[in-house]
């Protein structure tokens, strides 16, 4: 077994907002990365980092918009998201809780603060990331996974409260609820000062760290503090985190999915072709109504 090296660790770029309720920083493609392939099958990640956001009786997000050929992965560290689709579905994301959206053959959507949330206001901080489908499976209907955090595997480290929560693929033993198309791990570390974690993956899956709280030491020599990503180089399996402070830390990692890639704002596809058929469909209402 070969040690898995960082490639870089990368800090916040600066942020953008995506409608008035997500003020994100986006890693994946990012300014770094530049390109959906590097990650894939991660093609995008916006991180909203820990943010106060004062009391609205209007609630703060995004308006109607599509997606096509890919999943959304919510995962809510802070504060409350609610949404609702064209399909007639709708529900709320509750703090530590997960949305696993397979958006596939196309769906319309909007996503706030839940109503409640957004009258108290609060600090708020999430993280949307869109999983790639491989072309057999991005027509596929749409479908939602609400996963509670009561309801991610979980593996108990020390005595001192370091576990892992699994949301998909497994750690050891702790096995993730959420179903995946194509292999994805996707977890929180959660560790406490002094507490080193070893990972062991396979050397091919695309895999970052992104340290939403803490800070943590990896592979013995490189610091990353809160906010920071942490790329890792695809060259070996092995590598270890340790929380230099008490630590939580989003791993991802995935089996590559090897085809081109076509994109335009929020379809991805493997070509141009597609890209004009989903914007017909757009057009003519083929992904269904929602009122704004
Ligand atoms: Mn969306």
């Amino acid at each position: 077994m070969k040690r898995k090296n960082i490639e870089k660790v990368i800090a916040p770029p600066p942020h953008h907002w995506v409608g008035d309720g997500f003020k994100v920083h986006n890693f994946i493609p990012g300014t770094t990365l530049t390109n959906m392939e590097r990650m894939n099958p991660f093609i995008l990640l916006d991180y909203n980092a820990n943010h106060h956001f004062p009391p609205s009786d209007k609630p703060r997000g995004v308006g109607v918009h599509p997606h096509r050929g890919f999943e959304t992965v919510t995962i809510a560290y802070k504060g409350r998201i609610q949404h609702h689709d064209s399909s007639g579905g709708g529900g709320i994301i509750g703090e530590g809780d997960v949305q696993w959206m397979t958006a596939a053959s196309g769906i319309l959507h909007k996503e706030y603060h839940e109503k409640e949330w957004s009258k108290e206001g609060g600090q708020f901080q999430m993280v949307q990331l869109w999983v790639n489908l491989p072309a057999r499976n991005k027509m596929e209907p749409p479908k939602y996974q609400a996963i509670k955090k009561e309801d991610f595997g979980r593996l108990t480290l020390d005595e001192n409260g370091s576990e892992v929560e699994v949301i998909s693929g497994n750690y050891l033993t702790a096995y993730g609820p959420a179903s995946t198309f194509t292999p994805v791990y996707l977890m929180n570390l959660r560790l406490k000062k002094g507490y080193k974690l070893p990972v062991n993956l396979p050397a091919n899956y695309p895999t970052a760290l992104l340290v939403i709280e803490g800070s943590v030491l990896v592979n013995e020599i490189e610091k990353a503090t809160v906010d920071h990503f942490i790329l890792m180089a695809n060259d070996g399996e092995n590598f270890t985190i340790e929380a230099t402070n008490d630590a939580l830390v989003l791993l991802l990692s995935g089996e590559p999915i090897d085809e081109p890639i076509a994109a335009h704002g929020p379809f991805v596809m493997n070509n141009r072709r597609e890209i004009i058929q989903a914007f017909d469909d757009f057009n003519r209402g083929k992904f269904g109504f929602l009122e704004d």
